[in-house]
């Protein structure tokens, strides 16, 4: 097995290291305080090729394999995680449109949004339709040469600055089949911005509804095919998904920095606090789950560029990063103590954007769900008439010399 990144991969994470260090960490505390999306940083972030990292060179993307990519997620949101998931979403919305919209459409939006000119927002949820997508309403009705939309989406990343959608909506009967993906630009007439949501945490991002009103779209909109929209979805969920494991690997990176050096630093009873084992074993621990959490990031992320499916090593990249990230920035907070809970350090800040990556592009449940039907299969959709016909075979009961059933052994692991 090789685990040496490529000298590329190198140049990648020390680029975006270095403006993340120069551009970033100096107003991070700062965007959060005020809320502030900076959107000038991501014009920058564009004349690097990272707002472009995701898109084919035809278009004006750098073309970066998937490893690249979360290098540079995690170096961004070890920065600022808000910063993190903007470029991770726009990476989602470039890979749509480069996968699925004609050749007219990449032509007329890839290339700005390479160049970090134009934002792109995935509108997948809605109030009454979160982790199962599948029940979504808004709605998109043909007529003629157009689809007219109607209904609100929520919680769309980037949507305030976006000047391009990929919106989920409902052309056909309930359930997956049902749902179609389009692409809608800004300036639709009926598509209008609405609440600005208000967060724990990730506050340099930018989240809102999305309105839609009589939103008259030409055919041209429609990604793929009628009915294509859930499969759409779902298949860009893997890579989103690495995008989310690669800011919580940030994250928590930037605890093990904050809790290393404050340990050091601070003393308490004439020593340094890191000198106690109640502080150090916090160290430690971090630091063991921040490898786990880097290895089944970049090995994910290596499946993906050998186009090895991601399904199950994405969702099981996300759930540890995330887990690990939500409990070291407690941990973090912890070892600094009563500076831990106030502005003057960014452990709160980092408390409270760990919790997020728990929560989007599939919560930790769903993630535990997708895990286990790899492994089980889709056992809660079968109901008892369509359970298998009992194949000859081993029998699971245990029986004692004589024959009789034998209760199972008390588990010994516990
Ligand atoms: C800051 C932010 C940014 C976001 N950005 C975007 C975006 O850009 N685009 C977009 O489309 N969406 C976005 N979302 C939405 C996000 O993806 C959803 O919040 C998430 O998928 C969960 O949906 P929900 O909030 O409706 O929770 P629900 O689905 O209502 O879940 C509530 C709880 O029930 C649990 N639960 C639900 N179903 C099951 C089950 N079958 N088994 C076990 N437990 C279950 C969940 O795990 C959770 O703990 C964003 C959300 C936030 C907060």
């Amino acid at each position: 097995m090789n685990f040496e990144p490529t000298q590329e991969q190198l140049s990648v994470r020390e680029m975006v290291a270095t403006f993340a260090r120069n551009e970033i960490d100096p107003h991070a505390a700062q965007w959060d305080r005020e809320h502030t999306f900076p959107e000038p940083l991501f014009h920058k972030l564009g004349e690097l090729g990272i707002m472009g990292m995701f898109a084919s060179e035809a278009f004006g993307g750098a073309a970066l394999d998937t490893v690249s990519t979360v290098l540079a997620i995690e170096e961004l949101s070890r920065a600022d995680a808000g910063v993190g998931v903007t470029v991770s979403v726009q990476g989602l919305a470039e890979r749509i449109i480069e996968a699925f919209a004609s050749d007219e459409l990449k032509r007329r939006y890839l290339p700005d949004m390479c160049a970090g000119r134009w934002l792109g927002a995935f509108a997948l949820t809605e109030a009454e339709s979160g982790s199962d997508a599948s029940s979504l309403r808004v709605s998109a009705q043909r007529h003629g040469d157009e689809y007219v939309l109607n209904g609100a989406k929520q919680w769309v990343t980037n949507g305030g600055y976006a000047k391009v959608f990929i919106v989920f909506a409902r052309t056909g009967s309930d359930g997956p089949k049902g749902i179609s993906a389009f692409l809608i630009d800004r300036d639709t007439a009926g598509l209008s911005i609405g609440r600005v949501t208000r967060k724990l945490g990730i506050h340099s991002s930018n989240t809102v509804d999305l309105i839609l009103q009589d939103a008259r779209v030409p055919a041209s909109a429609l990604l793929a095919a009628e009915g294509a929209g859930y499969r759409i979805a779902l298949a860009n969920l893997g890579s989103g998904r690495l995008g989310i494991a690669a800011q919580a690997v940030g994250i928590l990176a930037a605890c093990l920095e904050t809790s290393r050096r404050y340990a050091q630093d601070r003393h308490q009873f004439g020593r340094p606090i890191g000198a106690f084992q109640a502080v150090s074993f916090k160290i430690a621990d971090m630091a063991v789950d921040l490898d786990a959490a880097r290895l089944l990031l970049y090995h994910a992320a290596w499946m993906r560029d050998r186009g090895m499916p991601v399904v199950d090593a994405s969702s099981k990249a996300k759930l540890f990063a995330s887990t690990a990230a939500r409990k070291h920035a407690a941990e973090c907070v912890q070892i600094l103590g009563g500076y831990g809970y106030t502005d003057e350090f960014p452990a709160e800040r980092y408390y409270r954007d760990a919790k997020i990556t728990e929560i989007y592009e599939g919560t930790s449940e769903v993630q535990r769900i997708v895990i286990a039907r790899e492994l089980l299969g889709r056992l809660d959709e079968r109901t008892a008439g369509d359970r298998p016909a009992r194949r000859p075979g081993p029998s699971t009961v245990q029986r004692d010399g004589e024959g009789r059933e034998r209760r199972p052994a008390a588990r010994r692991d516990k």
